[in-house]
């Protein structure tokens, strides 16, 4: 017998509705995370597209809320990092930690999210905690009044650059295209912000420092321009990556990694179900997050009647 019905690997808010969601549907579920819940929501200052909150409600608070919400109903909690993930028998799947323990369950959600992408550039990884920094909430407050770069232009690097710019002195938002990728509302804040400039067409070929950030030396695309630009941080947020890698290859995911599943949220593989960031898709938001925690429940909950378990 296995110790649970279903085990929901991670607590950002696919996970943290997904154990809502089983808790009121009375599944003996646990949710299992590394550390605490929370996810990349964490590192987001401000959600402003997220049903329910018309003024806004920072990250924190709306993940805080989520796991109060879901300690109202009868799902555990676990720390425990899964590493490997396999079919014991038919109908038991077991988890396994970097440690050797095991937890067992008819049914998995996994809802392990996505980190973000590092730049892979020299002084990158010598500088990372030195002024690189890939979470703008997190590190912000350490350059009040200093200039930073932002890399990137998609949805996080300009949202993050509007956080900034509450903060620092001026920010270089570098990106390598003459277009921003990001939503055309974010777009608009940011070319009306005096502390963000944009400088188009341009890459960072590397970041100089010692004991800190001290410049980053870019290339113009178009002209075949190169400088050192003077900054004291440097924030990257160019895409992220699924946090995928410790499942089997049976689990069908598209070439990024992230996984396949149907419309009920079920992979490849019966019994293993996939929410959030890790899926593929074409919209990545907390409201799809939780949508697809709870459809993914429902999925099991008609798996597990269809087994008679
Ligand atoms: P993203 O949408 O994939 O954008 C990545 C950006 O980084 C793109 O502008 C890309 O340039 C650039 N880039 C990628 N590789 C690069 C490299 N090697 N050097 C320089 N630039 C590089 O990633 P994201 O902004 O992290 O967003 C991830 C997902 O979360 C998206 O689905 C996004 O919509 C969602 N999200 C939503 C919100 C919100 O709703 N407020 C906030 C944050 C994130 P190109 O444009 O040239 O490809």
């Amino acid at each position: 017998m296995p110790d649970y019905q279903l085990a929901i690997i991670g607590g950002g808010p696919a996970g943290l509705a997904a154990g809502l969601y089983a808790g009121r549907a009375g599944l003996k579920a646990v949710l299992t995370e590394r550390l605490s819940p929370g996810g990349q929501v964490l590192t987001t200052d401000w959600i402003e597209n997220y049903p329910g909150f018309p003024d806004g409600i920072s990250g924190f608070d709306l993940v805080d809320r989520m796991a109060a919400q879901m300690r109202k109903f009868s799902t555990d909690e676990r720390v425990f990092e899964v590493n490997s993930l396999e079919f014991e028998g038919e109908n038991e799947i077991l988890l396994r930690s970097p440690t050797g323990d095991t937890l067992s369950a008819r049914a998995v959600i996994v809802a392990t999210g996505a980190a973000p992408n590092r730049l892979g550039v020299p002084g990158e990884e010598e500088l990372a905690g030195k002024g690189v920094s890939y979470c703008a909430t997190c590190d912000g407050p350490f350059f009040r009044d200093q200039v930073v770069a932002v890399v990137g232009g998609g949805d996080s690097a300009v949202q993050e650059s509007l956080f900034l710019s509450k903060i620092v002195k001026k920010i270089y938002l570098i990106h390598r295209r003459d277009e921003l990728r990001a939503v055309k509302w974010l777009q608009e804040r940011a070319f009306s912000n005096p502390k963000i400039e944009i400088l188009w067409d341009s890459v960072v070929e590397k970041i100089n420092g010692s004991e800190g950030v001290e410049s980053v030396h870019l290339k113009n695309k178009k002209s075949g321009e190169s400088r050192d630009l003077p900054v004291q941080g440097v924030f990257i947020f160019v895409g992220i990556h699924p946090n995928t890698g410790f499942l089997p290859e049976t689990i069908k995911k598209d070439a990024r990694g992230f996984v396949v599943t149907d419309e009920w949220m079920q992979t490849s593989v019966r019994g293993i179900y996939a929410a959030g960031d890790c899926r593929a898709k074409p919209l990545r938001q907390i409201v799809s997050a939780v949508c697809e925690g709870a459809t993914a429940v429902y999925g099991v909950e008609h798996y597990l009647t269809e087994l008679g378990l």
